[in-house]
């Protein structure tokens, strides 16, 4: 048997040499077999890691904001002449199939592209005369170091979701990946330092709790930007900020799909479909309940049963594949547990895909696309968040009760209406709790020049990801307030400021 490759971490600008004390195993979720070895840091890991950031950061910080973004300009060229590479790294490890793997870069390309026009995000505000010959100004400076903690499901866009708003407004970054498909990390730092980032700015180490409880208790962390389940965002989340850090930490989801009698019933179902079976459901804006108000629920059922009976199930490297594996038996076996206590609790099961089989690739870790009907909020598959091809389809018999629902579950990432009535979809948008809506579009993630974030229990931290958030997250706010006297203007006066206007 050849001998499997070892996934090292990135420090100071080149792989790490330091024998690893502990590794774990990377999987071909299409063939259910371990194809690498990842190093599990540990804190003394950790600590090189991060103390190498901090070395690092004062110089970048005071780098001019244009060859900040001339770097970043030469990154995206880079990431643009390396996306086949990457894309296949990510469908090896994760399991996505090609085009959902490019669609993630392209996603992750976007928040660079915004961050390349940092000298414009970053101009303060000036006030010129705030009193007599008194001007105040705002600027924005580093954090100092960032630490990201990143899930599995997006191995590149969420890493790029904070990588390039943090580099470019001057902070040194230790980015804590996804243990499950760490290689694509990899392949930012290299791409980076080929694109002139200094050593030690963007450091990588891979791992699981010991790594990030390092990262959150280390005392050179200033900020830690993470991305994962609720429970996990929520501990993040407290033990960050009790360490003294800034934290922005988002949480898991169940998004909601409204569906209204008047819709265009073929656009929801193939909404429905792409939105709820893309990525095998492993996104964290899928949509995983849908609401169908009134009339729809049977039409709406119908299609989507026409969709998935010719949905194409296979590896990420199947060209023709349209949904591929999930991410490791873990993952399968839990999916697989949540439908069957579906069935059991006595939701009507409209498609089941425990049994599909995908020809050669017996072992690998796959789900069929599963549809429940009739299902109701107590059950335990409406309730959690499942992360699997699974959508469920609760009834409801007014738009005003499907708005209860969707503002009764705990999580609010993202939800959609699907509606031809204005004043249906002005009514949604408006009262609904939850961070980021569509209409007619079931994954309504914002581009970058917009922030994206979820309220309850999808996000911790007040600052969204990306964008203006991002920009305000990754700086620390000083406002000055300058006077160049006049010879008049001296002399000793011990007034509190303003008493001269009051009286
Ligand atoms: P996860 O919570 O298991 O892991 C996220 C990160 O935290 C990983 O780097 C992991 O190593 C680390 N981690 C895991 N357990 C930990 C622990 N006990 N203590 C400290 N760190 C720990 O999440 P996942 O399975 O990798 O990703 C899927 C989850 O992420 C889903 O819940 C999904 O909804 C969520 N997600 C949310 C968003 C969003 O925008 N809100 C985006 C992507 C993914």
């Amino acid at each position: 048997m050849s001998e499997l490759r070892t996934v090292t971490h990135w420090i100071g600008g080149r792989p790490d040499d330091e024998p690893p004390q502990r590794l774990g195993d990377v999987y071909d979720p299409a063939t259910g077999e371990v194809q690498a070895r990842v190093a599990f840091a540990s804190e003394a890991d950790v600590d090189r890691a991060v103390e190498t950031a901090a070395a690092a950061q004062p110089e970048w910080g005071e780098t001019s904001l244009t060859r900040r973004a001339e770097v970043l300009f030469r990154f995206r060229q880079l990431l643009l002449d390396h996306v086949e590479e990457l894309a296949r790294l990510i469908s090896s490890e994760h399991g996505k199939v090609r085009f959902d793997a490019m669609g993630e870069i392209r996603a992750g390309l976007d928040v660079l592209e915004f961050a390349c026009g940092i000298p414009h995000l970053l101009k303060g505000e000036f006030s010129e005369n705030v009193s007599t010959n008194i001007d105040t100004y705002s600027i924005r400076q580093p954090v100092g170091v960032a630490a990201g903690i990143t899930p599995f499901n997006f191995p590149m866009m969420v890493p790029m979701w904070m990588v390039p708003i943090a580099l470019a407004c001057g902070n040194a970054f230790v980015l804590k990946p996804s243990e499950k498909d760490p290689s694509a990390s990899l392949l930012l730092a290299r791409l980076l330092k080929e694109a002139g980032l200094p050593d030690g700015v963007f450091n990588v180490v891979h791992g699981d709790k010991v790594a990030v409880d390092s990262l959150l208790t280390h005392p050179r962390v200033d900020a830690v930007s993470s991305v994962g389940s609720t429970p996990v965002a929520r501990y993040i989340y407290s033990t960050a900020s009790a360490n003294g850090k800034r934290v922005q930490s988002l949480g898991g989801a169940k998004n909601h799909m409204v569906v209204m009698p008047d819709c265009d019933m073929d656009l929801a179902a193939d909404s429905a479909v792409n939105a709820g079976y893309g990525s095998t459901g492993q996104r964290c804006m899928a949509v995983s309940a849908v609401v169908a108000v009134g009339a729809a629920g049977d039409q709406l059922i119908e299609k989507v049963r026409e969709r998935l009976a010719v949905l194409r199930v296979g590896p990420g490297s199947d060209p023709e594949a349209q949904m591929g594996p999930l991410v490791t038996a873990e993952a399968r076996d839990r999916v697989v547990a949540a439908i069957e206590a579906g069935v059991r609790a006595g939701a009507t099961l409209a498609v089941d895909g425990r049994d599909l089989k995908v020809e050669g690739y017996e072992n690998g870790f796959f789900v069929g696309p599963t549809i429940f009907d009739h299902v109701t909020p107590d059950l335990s598959i409406y309730r959690d968040e499942i992360f699997g091809p699974v959508l469920v389809v609760v009834r409801a018999d007014r738009l005003e009760d499907a708005i209860s629902l969707v503002n009764a579950n705990p999580y609010g990432n993202g939800t959609a209406i699907f509606t031809n009535d204005g004043g249906a979809a002005r009514m949604f948008q408006h009262e609904v709790q939850v961070g980021m809506v569509g209409v007619n579009v079931p994954i309504p993630v914002p581009l970058p020049f917009y922030s994206f974030g979820g309220w309850k229990a999808s996000l911790f931290g007040s600052l969204h990801m990306y964008g203006p958030d991002g920009v305000a997250f990754f700086t620390r706010g000083k406002v000055v307030t300058t006077r160049w006297p006049e010879p008049a203007a001296r002399g000793v006066d011990l007034g509190f400021p303003g008493a001269s206007r009051s009286s």
